[in-house]
Protein backbone atom coordinates (compact mmCIF):
# COMPACT_ATOMS: atom_id res chain seq x y z
CA UNK A 1 0.00 0.00 0.00
CA UNK A 2 0.82 3.00 -0.75
CA UNK A 3 -0.83 6.51 0.40
CA UNK A 4 -0.22 8.64 -3.08
CA UNK A 5 -0.77 5.92 -5.72
CA UNK A 6 -3.58 4.24 -7.25
CA UNK A 7 -2.71 0.73 -6.36
CA UNK A 8 -5.06 -0.66 -4.28
CA UNK A 9 -6.86 2.87 -4.26
CA UNK A 10 -9.68 1.17 -1.38
CA UNK A 11 -7.43 0.02 1.01
CA UNK A 12 -5.29 3.34 1.08
CA UNK A 13 -8.82 4.70 1.19
CA UNK A 14 -10.22 2.52 4.14
CA UNK A 15 -6.60 3.58 5.79
CA UNK A 16 -6.65 6.53 6.09
CA UNK A 17 -10.49 7.13 7.33
CA UNK A 18 -9.95 4.91 9.63
CA UNK A 19 -6.71 6.04 11.05
CA UNK A 20 -7.72 8.78 13.34
CA UNK A 21 -10.39 7.57 14.97
CA UNK A 22 -8.19 4.51 15.71
CA UNK A 23 -5.75 5.98 17.62
CA UNK A 24 -8.35 8.26 19.10
CA UNK A 25 -9.66 4.95 20.96
CA UNK A 26 -6.02 3.61 21.69
CA UNK A 27 -5.11 6.89 23.33
CA UNK A 28 -8.20 7.24 25.59
CA UNK A 29 -6.74 3.84 26.97
CA UNK A 30 -3.44 4.37 27.43
CA UNK A 31 -2.62 7.94 27.61
CA UNK A 32 -0.64 8.87 30.24
CA UNK A 33 -1.54 11.11 33.00
CA UNK A 34 0.56 14.45 32.63
CA UNK A 35 -0.01 18.08 33.84
CA UNK A 36 -0.22 20.19 31.15
CA UNK A 37 -3.06 17.51 29.44
CA UNK A 38 -5.47 18.82 32.56
CA UNK A 39 -5.79 22.83 31.13
CA UNK A 40 -6.57 24.35 28.24
CA UNK A 41 -5.48 27.54 28.69
CA UNK A 42 -2.71 28.44 25.88
CA UNK A 43 0.30 29.66 27.92
CA UNK A 44 1.03 26.44 30.25
CA UNK A 45 0.33 24.52 26.47
CA UNK A 46 2.98 26.57 24.74
CA UNK A 47 5.15 26.42 27.82
CA UNK A 48 4.94 22.57 28.18
CA UNK A 49 5.40 22.81 24.33
CA UNK A 50 8.78 24.60 24.60
CA UNK A 51 10.08 22.92 27.21
CA UNK A 52 9.50 19.47 25.77
CA UNK A 53 11.18 20.43 22.62
CA UNK A 54 14.30 17.89 22.56
CA UNK A 55 13.63 16.80 25.86
CA UNK A 56 12.25 14.45 27.34
CA UNK A 57 9.10 14.07 29.27
CA UNK A 58 10.43 12.71 32.79
CA UNK A 59 13.65 15.43 31.92
CA UNK A 60 10.95 18.46 31.50
CA UNK A 61 8.46 17.61 34.00
CA UNK A 62 10.26 19.57 36.85
CA UNK A 63 10.66 22.09 35.13
CA UNK A 64 7.54 22.63 33.64
CA UNK A 65 6.55 22.22 37.14
CA UNK A 66 8.81 24.45 38.39
CA UNK A 67 7.95 27.50 35.73
CA UNK A 68 4.21 27.16 36.72
CA UNK A 69 4.58 27.49 40.12
CA UNK A 70 7.61 30.42 39.41
CA UNK A 71 5.13 32.31 36.80
CA UNK A 72 1.89 30.97 36.64
CA UNK A 73 0.46 33.37 34.14
CA UNK A 74 1.86 34.77 30.73
CA UNK A 75 2.05 37.89 32.80
CA UNK A 76 4.25 36.61 35.40
CA UNK A 77 6.12 35.22 32.40
CA UNK A 78 6.53 38.33 30.48
CA UNK A 79 7.65 40.60 33.82
CA UNK A 80 10.40 38.01 34.75
CA UNK A 81 13.80 39.30 35.34
CA UNK A 82 15.95 37.00 32.48
CA UNK A 83 18.50 36.26 34.63
CA UNK A 84 16.11 34.35 37.27
CA UNK A 85 14.29 32.67 34.03
CA UNK A 86 17.42 31.52 32.49
CA UNK A 87 18.56 29.89 36.19
CA UNK A 88 14.90 28.43 36.22
CA UNK A 89 15.87 27.22 32.85
CA UNK A 90 19.38 25.95 33.79
CA UNK A 91 19.88 22.44 32.78
CA UNK A 92 17.79 21.95 29.81
CA UNK A 93 20.08 23.62 27.31
CA UNK A 94 18.65 25.14 23.87
CA UNK A 95 18.72 28.41 25.79
CA UNK A 96 17.30 30.53 23.05
CA UNK A 97 13.62 28.57 23.65
CA UNK A 98 14.07 30.38 26.74
CA UNK A 99 15.13 33.74 25.78
CA UNK A 100 12.38 33.30 23.05
CA UNK A 101 9.81 32.53 25.34
CA UNK A 102 10.85 35.26 27.21
CA UNK A 103 10.79 37.96 24.17
CA UNK A 104 7.26 36.25 23.15
CA UNK A 105 5.43 36.54 26.77
CA UNK A 106 6.64 40.03 26.77
CA UNK A 107 5.43 40.81 23.38
CA UNK A 108 1.90 39.27 23.99
CA UNK A 109 1.84 41.22 27.61
CA UNK A 110 2.89 44.54 26.19
CA UNK A 111 1.36 44.34 22.36
CA UNK A 112 -1.31 42.43 22.00
CA UNK A 113 -3.20 43.19 25.70
CA UNK A 114 -1.77 40.07 27.57
CA UNK A 115 -4.32 37.98 25.08
CA UNK A 116 -3.04 34.66 23.49
CA UNK A 117 -4.05 34.54 19.25
CA UNK A 118 -6.04 32.26 18.79
CA UNK A 119 -5.42 30.68 15.66
CA UNK A 120 -2.86 28.87 14.02
CA UNK A 121 -1.72 31.41 11.66
CA UNK A 122 -1.40 34.45 14.53
CA UNK A 123 0.34 31.69 16.87
CA UNK A 124 2.77 30.95 13.86
CA UNK A 125 3.94 34.67 13.21
CA UNK A 126 5.09 34.47 17.06
CA UNK A 127 8.99 33.97 17.79
CA UNK A 128 10.22 30.98 18.63
CA UNK A 129 6.65 29.53 17.69
CA UNK A 130 7.00 27.36 14.98
CA UNK A 131 4.64 25.09 12.94
CA UNK A 132 4.56 22.38 15.42
CA UNK A 133 4.00 24.37 18.78
CA UNK A 134 1.51 26.69 16.72
CA UNK A 135 -0.56 23.05 15.66
CA UNK A 136 -0.39 21.75 19.36
CA UNK A 137 -1.65 25.33 21.01
CA UNK A 138 -4.03 25.99 17.93
CA UNK A 139 -5.21 22.23 18.27
CA UNK A 140 -5.40 21.84 22.10
CA UNK A 141 -6.31 25.39 23.55
CA UNK A 142 -8.74 26.14 20.36
CA UNK A 143 -9.79 22.78 18.50
CA UNK A 144 -8.08 24.10 15.61
CA UNK A 145 -8.30 21.49 12.82
CA UNK A 146 -4.25 21.20 12.22
CA UNK A 147 -2.19 18.67 12.57
CA UNK A 148 1.02 18.24 14.38
CA UNK A 149 3.77 16.81 12.65
CA UNK A 150 7.04 16.25 14.39
CA UNK A 151 9.34 13.75 14.42
CA UNK A 152 7.48 11.15 16.23
CA UNK A 153 4.61 11.97 13.82
CA UNK A 154 7.46 11.36 10.25
CA UNK A 155 8.33 7.95 12.34
CA UNK A 156 4.77 6.82 12.93
CA UNK A 157 3.32 7.81 9.26
CA UNK A 158 6.37 6.67 7.77
CA UNK A 159 6.06 3.16 8.84
CA UNK A 160 1.67 2.82 8.56
CA UNK A 161 1.71 4.51 5.60
CA UNK A 162 4.93 3.07 4.08
CA UNK A 163 6.64 6.68 3.20
CA UNK A 164 10.08 6.34 2.48
CA UNK A 165 11.19 9.78 1.61
CA UNK A 166 14.46 10.69 3.46
CA UNK A 167 12.50 12.36 6.18
CA UNK A 168 15.73 14.91 6.31
CA UNK A 169 15.02 15.69 2.81
CA UNK A 170 13.63 19.66 1.85
CA UNK A 171 10.08 17.45 0.22
CA UNK A 172 9.72 15.35 3.85
CA UNK A 173 8.19 17.94 5.17
CA UNK A 174 5.57 18.89 2.62
CA UNK A 175 4.87 14.95 2.02
CA UNK A 176 4.33 14.40 5.71
CA UNK A 177 1.51 17.64 6.10
CA UNK A 178 0.34 16.64 3.16
CA UNK A 179 -0.40 13.22 4.53
CA UNK A 180 -1.18 14.48 8.63
CA UNK A 181 -3.80 16.86 6.73
CA UNK A 182 -6.08 14.48 5.24
CA UNK A 183 -5.47 11.82 8.35
CA UNK A 184 -6.60 15.13 10.41
CA UNK A 185 -10.14 15.67 8.38
CA UNK A 186 -11.62 12.09 9.71
CA UNK A 187 -10.15 12.95 13.30
CA UNK A 188 -13.27 13.00 15.65
CA UNK A 189 -11.59 15.77 18.05
CA UNK A 190 -8.59 17.73 16.61
CA UNK A 191 -7.14 18.13 19.57
CA UNK A 192 -7.26 14.62 20.95
CA UNK A 193 -6.01 12.86 18.06
CA UNK A 194 -3.02 15.36 18.01
CA UNK A 195 -2.50 14.30 21.71
CA UNK A 196 -2.75 10.10 20.34
CA UNK A 197 -0.39 10.63 17.39
CA UNK A 198 2.38 12.38 19.51
CA UNK A 199 1.76 9.66 22.49
CA UNK A 200 1.40 6.61 20.24
CA UNK A 201 5.09 7.65 18.65
CA UNK A 202 6.29 7.93 22.33
CA UNK A 203 5.35 5.01 24.03
CA UNK A 204 3.74 2.67 21.32
CA UNK A 205 5.50 3.17 18.07
CA UNK A 206 8.96 4.05 19.34
CA UNK A 207 12.32 4.20 17.40
CA UNK A 208 13.73 1.31 18.55
CA UNK A 209 11.47 -1.19 19.71
CA UNK A 210 7.76 -0.59 19.02
CA UNK A 211 5.08 -2.45 20.22
CA UNK A 212 3.59 -4.25 16.62
CA UNK A 213 2.19 -7.37 19.12
CA UNK A 214 -0.31 -5.11 20.50
CA UNK A 215 -0.56 -2.34 18.01
CA UNK A 216 -3.82 -1.41 16.85
CA UNK A 217 -3.14 -0.51 13.56
CA UNK A 218 -0.97 -3.43 13.01
CA UNK A 219 -2.98 -4.59 10.14
CA UNK A 220 -3.19 -2.15 8.27
CA UNK A 221 0.99 -0.88 9.14
CA UNK A 222 3.30 -1.61 5.71
CA UNK A 223 6.53 -1.18 8.01
CA UNK A 224 4.96 -4.33 10.17
CA UNK A 225 3.56 -6.33 7.24
CA UNK A 226 6.84 -5.96 5.35
CA UNK A 227 9.24 -5.89 8.22
CA UNK A 228 10.75 -2.85 7.83
CA UNK A 229 10.24 -1.31 11.44
CA UNK A 230 14.10 -0.72 11.41
CA UNK A 231 14.47 0.70 7.35
CA UNK A 232 11.46 3.45 8.36
CA UNK A 233 11.43 6.18 8.41
CA UNK A 234 14.22 6.79 6.01
CA UNK A 235 17.36 9.09 7.98
CA UNK A 236 20.42 10.36 6.34
CA UNK A 237 22.96 10.45 8.61
CA UNK A 238 23.38 13.01 11.17
CA UNK A 239 25.71 16.14 10.57
CA UNK A 240 29.38 14.97 12.18
CA UNK A 241 29.86 16.36 15.51
CA UNK A 242 32.36 18.96 16.26
CA UNK A 243 34.59 18.96 18.81
CA UNK A 244 35.66 22.08 20.56
CA UNK A 245 38.25 22.11 23.78
CA UNK A 246 37.29 24.84 26.20
CA UNK A 247 40.41 25.77 28.64
CA UNK A 248 38.45 27.51 31.84
CA UNK A 249 41.33 30.00 34.37
CA UNK A 250 39.10 29.65 37.24
CA UNK A 251 40.33 33.06 38.79
CA UNK A 252 40.01 32.98 42.63
CA UNK A 253 41.01 35.20 45.24
CA UNK A 254 39.70 36.53 48.84
CA UNK A 255 37.11 40.07 49.26
CA UNK A 256 36.33 41.30 52.46
CA UNK A 257 37.35 37.90 53.81
CA UNK A 258 35.44 35.81 51.52
CA UNK A 259 35.88 33.40 47.87
CA UNK A 260 35.09 35.04 45.05
CA UNK A 261 36.00 33.56 41.31
CA UNK A 262 35.87 35.80 38.02
CA UNK A 263 33.14 35.26 35.80
CA UNK A 264 31.27 36.99 32.85
CA UNK A 265 28.09 36.57 30.67
CA UNK A 266 28.81 34.91 27.25
CA UNK A 267 27.55 37.48 24.62
CA UNK A 268 28.03 36.59 20.77
CA UNK A 269 25.67 34.08 18.47
CA UNK A 270 27.96 31.02 19.38
CA UNK A 271 26.06 28.65 22.16
CA UNK A 272 25.06 29.63 26.15
CA UNK A 273 24.54 32.53 25.22
CA UNK A 274 23.63 35.31 28.23
CA UNK A 275 25.27 32.31 30.93
CA UNK A 276 28.38 33.16 32.94
CA UNK A 277 31.31 31.32 32.56
CA UNK A 278 35.30 31.89 33.64
CA UNK A 279 37.97 33.10 31.94
CA UNK A 280 37.87 31.19 28.41
CA UNK A 281 40.41 30.05 25.44
CA UNK A 282 39.10 28.11 22.78
CA UNK A 283 41.56 25.72 20.75
CA UNK A 284 40.44 23.62 17.83
CA UNK A 285 42.26 20.69 19.34
CA UNK A 286 43.29 19.47 22.95
CA UNK A 287 46.29 20.81 24.75
CA UNK A 288 48.91 18.61 26.85
CA UNK A 289 50.36 21.02 28.83
CA UNK A 290 48.53 24.67 30.51
CA UNK A 291 51.70 26.07 28.90
CA UNK A 292 50.93 25.23 25.56
CA UNK A 293 48.15 28.07 25.97
CA UNK A 294 48.66 30.45 23.71
CA UNK A 295 48.19 33.74 26.46
CA UNK A 296 48.32 37.43 25.60
CA UNK A 297 50.48 39.35 27.92
CA UNK A 298 48.74 40.99 30.07
CA UNK A 299 46.56 37.94 31.19
CA UNK A 300 49.97 35.87 31.60
CA UNK A 301 51.23 38.63 33.91
CA UNK A 302 48.04 38.23 35.85
CA UNK A 303 48.39 34.53 35.68
CA UNK A 304 52.24 34.69 37.25
CA UNK A 305 51.06 36.54 40.22
CA UNK A 306 48.97 33.53 41.25
CA UNK A 307 49.07 30.02 41.96
CA UNK A 308 48.49 27.39 39.40
CA UNK A 309 46.78 24.42 40.39
CA UNK A 310 49.00 22.23 38.02
CA UNK A 311 46.62 19.70 37.39
CA UNK A 312 43.26 20.82 35.48
CA UNK A 313 39.89 19.56 36.15
CA UNK A 314 38.29 17.89 32.83
CA UNK A 315 34.74 17.35 31.85
CA UNK A 316 32.49 17.17 28.70
CA UNK A 317 29.34 18.34 27.57
CA UNK A 318 27.42 16.68 24.30
CA UNK A 319 25.41 19.30 22.65
CA UNK A 320 23.62 18.30 19.23
CA UNK A 321 26.50 19.01 16.90
CA UNK A 322 29.13 20.06 19.46
CA UNK A 323 30.97 18.25 21.69
CA UNK A 324 32.36 20.19 24.27
CA UNK A 325 35.42 19.24 26.25
CA UNK A 326 36.57 21.30 29.07
CA UNK A 327 39.54 21.85 31.13
CA UNK A 328 39.10 23.83 34.11
CA UNK A 329 42.40 25.59 35.23
CA UNK A 330 41.99 27.35 39.24
CA UNK A 331 44.48 30.06 39.61
CA UNK A 332 44.59 31.78 43.10
CA UNK A 333 45.50 35.17 43.09
CA UNK A 334 46.67 37.44 45.65
CA UNK A 335 43.98 39.89 46.72
CA UNK A 336 46.25 43.07 45.66
CA UNK A 337 45.83 42.07 41.86
CA UNK A 338 42.12 41.99 42.14
CA UNK A 339 41.26 44.86 40.24
CA UNK A 340 43.59 43.93 37.23
CA UNK A 341 41.07 41.20 35.69
CA UNK A 342 40.05 41.44 31.57
CA UNK A 343 37.62 43.46 31.19
CA UNK A 344 34.23 42.28 31.23
CA UNK A 345 35.15 39.88 34.35
CA UNK A 346 33.45 40.33 38.12
CA UNK A 347 33.86 38.71 41.08
CA UNK A 348 31.14 36.94 42.53
CA UNK A 349 30.92 35.09 45.89
CA UNK A 350 29.20 31.50 46.07
CA UNK A 351 26.15 32.68 47.14
CA UNK A 352 25.46 34.91 44.20
CA UNK A 353 27.03 32.38 41.94
CA UNK A 354 24.05 30.06 42.90
CA UNK A 355 21.66 32.67 41.10
CA UNK A 356 23.67 33.01 37.92
CA UNK A 357 22.56 31.25 34.58
CA UNK A 358 25.53 28.97 34.17
CA UNK A 359 25.91 26.09 31.55
CA UNK A 360 26.11 22.40 33.07
CA UNK A 361 29.65 21.86 33.01
CA UNK A 362 29.93 24.99 35.02
CA UNK A 363 27.47 24.18 37.50
CA UNK A 364 28.96 20.76 38.16
CA UNK A 365 32.16 22.47 38.35
CA UNK A 366 30.76 23.87 41.77
CA UNK A 367 28.71 21.09 42.42
CA UNK A 368 31.78 19.27 43.22
CA UNK A 369 33.18 21.99 45.81
CA UNK A 370 36.02 22.96 43.18
CA UNK A 371 34.99 26.53 42.63
S1 LIG B 1 2.57 -2.12 13.88
FE1 LIG B 1 4.49 -1.61 14.84
S2 LIG B 1 5.53 -0.29 13.36
FE2 LIG B 1 3.38 -0.36 12.82
S3 LIG B 1 2.46 1.39 13.82
FE3 LIG B 1 2.19 -0.36 15.15
S4 LIG B 1 3.94 -0.28 16.53
FE4 LIG B 1 4.43 1.04 14.77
Amino acid sequence: MNWQSDTNASETSEALTHFAPTLERWYDHHRRDLPWRHTTDPYRIWLSEIILQQTRVAQGMPYYLRFVEAYPTLSDLALADEQALLRLWQGLGYYSRARNLHQTAKYIHSELNGLFPTTYLALLALKGIGTYTAAAVASFAYGERVPVVDGNVYRVLARVFGVDEDIMSTGAKKTFAALAARLMAHAVDPATYNQAIMEFGAIQCTPVAPDCLICPVQQQCVACQTGRQRELPVKKKKAAVRDRFFHYLVFCTQHNGEAVVAMHERTGRDIWQNLHEFYLIETDEPKADFRDLDLDKPLNDLVEQGVLTTSPVASNQLLSHQRIKAFFYRIDLPESVKNDLPEGYSWYTRQQISHLPKPVLIADYFEKGLG
